[in-house]
């Protein structure tokens, strides 16, 4: 497939093959196409009639391209309620992805629907004999994501941190990043998930000295840098191009990130 003529072409009508239900607000759903994702991008799904909203890629084997997602608001929860067999159109891949060297030592932090496009970086990952501490935490253990399909992963020790203690440490899981940081040998920290947990990586990652990588959500539009509503203040970065996987240190420096994001029309909002 021509991938440049996918990224700006038209939506194209794909297939729902398979539909896993993760949890009770979470599906994820195998589409029958690949468009040569690369770990960290993002596409955006239309569903016709509805809106049409960027989704991470939880994994892209070239042949097939997963979504998993949260029924949140108004263009979600349709998604939520199809079946398998029904069709949703799919642009993409856009925006920049993780990067590595061959045999780092990775820490990947997830929060939340966070923990599957940190599935698809371990998967990459591991093909170049990474070493990977996945640090996957939730309010509960009802909402932890994916941990039947990363304990099957070679290289990968996997850590657990609940909020109500339910499973593994009882906190944030940026505790544990916290104690891996200072055991030493980190090459580099991912991180997908809520923001404020974003922000607090950013910040142990810039005290220990290790470069951090972040996905980062804004409200966007056009996907491909024209509408200019995802731009980050003050620099101007825009979330869907020179994002979503952002530095840490281009982080650290915006006024904007861990404090408000702003809504449809532009408005900014607290976070
Ligand atoms: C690069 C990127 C990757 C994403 N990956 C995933 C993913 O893998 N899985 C997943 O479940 N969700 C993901 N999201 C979030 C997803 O796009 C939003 O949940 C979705 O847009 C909500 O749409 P809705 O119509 O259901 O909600 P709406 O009814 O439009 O909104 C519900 C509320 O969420 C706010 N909101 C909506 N979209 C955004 C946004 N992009 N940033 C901040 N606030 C927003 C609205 O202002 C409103 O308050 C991603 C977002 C981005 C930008």
């Amino acid at each position: 497939m021509n991938q440049a003529l996918q990224t700006y072409g038209q939506p194209k009508m794909v297939t729902i093959k398979k539909i896993v239900q993760e949890n009770e607000f979470v599906k994820t759903f195998f589409l029958d196409v690949s468009l040569g994702v690369k770990a960290g991008q993002f596409v955006n799904i239309w569903l016709p009639g509805v809106d049409e909203k960027p989704l991470s890629v939880a994994y892209d084997d070239g042949s097939q391209t997963l979504i998993t997602f949260y029924a949140f608001g108004h263009m979600t929860k349709k998604l939520f309620e199809l079946s398998e067999g029904d069709k949703v159109g799919i642009r993409g891949p856009y925006g920049t992805y993780y990067t590595w060297n061959k045999g780092d030592t990775l820490v990947l932090v997830a929060g939340g629907y966070g923990a599957a496009p940190m599935y698809f970086v371990a998967n990459e990952a591991i093909k170049d004999d990474c070493k990977i501490h996945f640090v996957v935490g939730a309010r509960n253990k009802d909402l932890l994501l994916y941990l039947d399909k990363i304990e099957k992963l070679p290289n990968v020790e996997l850590h657990v941190a609940t909020d109500d203690g339910s499973m593994g440490l009882k906190g944030y899981n940026t505790e544990i990043l916290k104690d891996l940081l200072a055991a030493g040998e980190v090459s580099r920290v991912f991180a997908c998930g809520p923001e404020m947990m974003e922000k607090r990586i950013v910040d142990l990652c810039s005290e220990a000295g290790v470069k951090s990588w972040i996905s980062v959500e804004r409200y966007m539009k056009c996907g491909f840098g024209v509408c200019g509503h995802c731009c980050l203040d003050d620099s101007g970065d825009r979330v869907c191009k020179e994002g979503p996987v952002m530095s840490g240190e281009l982080l650290a420096a915006s006024p904007e990130f861990g404090k408000y994001h702003r809504d449809k029309v532009g408005k900014k909002v607290k976070l």
